[in-house]
């Protein structure tokens, strides 16, 4: 009998911020390194929220992932154009990508193209944005998943399972029509339950 991840097959891992997302992915794919499968994370190259060539969580576990301008990148990688964590010239058994939701439509048919190959593929990213609105590249990948695990963080007002990503700006709710860069502005997030989300409306 064949398991139903013998194969490959699509992971997404998606919640608000500060739901653990970066956590479990590094918890998946240290699993994997540890059975000796060949690993090949990567990141957006946007993301330098910590050590550049890492994934990193917000309680301070890493994992190394090479940073990438776009899923063209990660593509020419993986055919040996390129630098290759952990993995061999042939194709990895598991490729990780962390904040997914930064990458233009064209992860798509990568990530199903590595799926269809044999390789197992898991993605952690933002499902929704700071107006609440599915993240760019999200909806169609949790679609196409076998395996979806939403996470939820914790609310910072009430203590209730978070869902949400709330954006502050100099310590007020951004508005949903605020611009995504603000040059000078004091920027921060919090995580939010439905109640407790303010889009400053
Ligand atoms: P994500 O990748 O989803 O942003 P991380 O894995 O980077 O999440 O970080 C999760 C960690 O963030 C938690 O283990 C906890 O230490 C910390 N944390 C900070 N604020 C919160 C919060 N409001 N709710 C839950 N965890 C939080």
């Amino acid at each position: 009998l064949k398991s139903p991840y013998a194969g490959g097959h699509l992971e997404v891992i998606v919640g608000p911020m500060f739901s653990g997302k970066s956590e479990e992915l590094i918890r998946r794919l240290t699993r994997a390194v540890i059975a000796r499968q060949q690993v090949a994370v990567f990141k957006p190259a946007l993301d330098d929220r910590y050590h550049t060539a890492s994934v990193a969580s917000h309680a301070g576990r890493s994992l190394h992932a090479l940073p990438v301008p776009d899923a063209a990148a990660i593509r020419a990688a993986l055919n040996g154009e390129g630098p290759l964590l952990h993995a061999k010239p042939a194709l990895p058994d598991v490729v990780g990508i962390d904040e997914a939701q930064f990458f233009g439509p064209d992860l798509i048919p990568l990530v199903l193209e590595l799926a269809d190959a044999g390789v197992r593929v898991v993605l952690a990213g933002l499902d929704l944005d700071f107006r609440a609105e599915p993240f760019g590249v999200m909806p169609e990948l949790l679609a196409r998943a076998e395996s979806v695990e939403k996470l939820s963080a914790i609310c910072t007002v009430c203590g209730a399972p978070a869902t949400r990503s709330q954006r502050l700006i100099g310590g007020q709710p951004a508005r949903f029509d605020d611009p995504v860069v603000l040059v000078g502005a004091q920027e921060s997030y919090e995580a939010r339950c439905r109640l407790h989300h303010d889009l400053g409306h």
